[in-house]
């Protein structure tokens, strides 16, 4: 006898909607959501897809009308509550254009809770586009079944980042040199966690050692070769949920 397959089917589409989601009720998705479910997808009247808010969590909803430029879908029940992710944040230097946008989206995939860019003695991005990175952040939520999107804090200066450090959260500093066992580290330290990713061009003394001088901090290393700031944060962000993450 053939198995019965799961409903809904995971394959179904899932867009994210800005929102709060409730049974029965209408929303009215935006044009480019439109477009890619009637255009993209072909969909039909009556066709189901899922739906999540960050809110609420992840829900069921039916085409409920097809209109020139947008579309109206009807709640039809809840799947499921909005994920409780693990407690990492990644605290990096942005990078240049294509790298951050796969950095962010990579982070989203795997289960980074927080997203926290520092500006560094030798960033050489001054400026993140907040909006550009939050849709592929999005993007990357509808995509990996995240029924929580990642916080995108504003990008500030390392001192004033070290200055506020949360008491009771480590820092894994990615150290290119003096860094020690990321293992070891792991067993050392449980509890809220974040990781710290310098620029191509690394930190500059000085940030090492106030980064170093941080109680919080664990200077950790990603081995013997210098990785790409993209490579390394993927990594390090790896490590920790196969070690203290949602993986195991
Ligand atoms: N220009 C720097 C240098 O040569 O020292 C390299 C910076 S590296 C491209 C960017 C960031 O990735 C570093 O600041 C560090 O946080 C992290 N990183 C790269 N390789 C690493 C390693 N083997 N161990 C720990 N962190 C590493």
């Amino acid at each position: 006898m053939p198995a019965t397959p799961a409903w809904p089917p995971d394959s179904l589409p899932r867009l994210f909607v800005d929102s709060e989601l409730a049974d029965d009720r209408e929303i009215v998705v935006d044009s480019a959501q439109a477009n890619y479910l009637v255009r993209v997808l072909r969909l039909k009247a009556g066709a189901q897809i899922k739906l999540f808010d960050d809110r609420t969590g992840e829900w069921l909803a039916g085409l409920a009308h097809i209109g020139k430029r947008d579309a109206i879908v009807r709640v039809e029940g809840k799947l499921r509550d909005r994920e409780e992710v693990p407690n990492l944040w990644l605290v990096f230097a942005p990078i240049k254009k294509g790298r951050i946008d796969w950095l962010v989206e990579k982070s989203c995939e795997l289960g980074i809770r927080r997203l926290l860019p520092v500006r560094t003695q030798r960033t050489v991005i001054a400026k993140v586009k907040p909006d550009k990175l939050r849709a592929h952040l999005i993007e990357a939520a509808e995509q990996c079944e995240r029924t929580a999107l990642p916080e995108l804090a504003d990008i500030t200066p390392l001192a004033a980042v070290l200055a506020d450090w949360p008491e009771d959260r480590t820092l894994f500093y990615a150290a290119e040199r003096g860094g020690g066992s990321f293992r070891k580290a792991l067993v050392a330290h449980d509890g809220p966690a974040a990781i710290l990713i310098g620029p191509e061009g690394g930190f500059t003394e000085e940030e090492d050692a106030a980064i170093r001088a941080l109680p919080q901090a664990a200077p950790v290393s990603l081995g013997p070769r210098i990785l790409r700031a993209d490579t390394a944060a993927v990594a390090a962000a790896s490590l920790w949920m196969a070690g203290r993450g949602d993986w195991n």
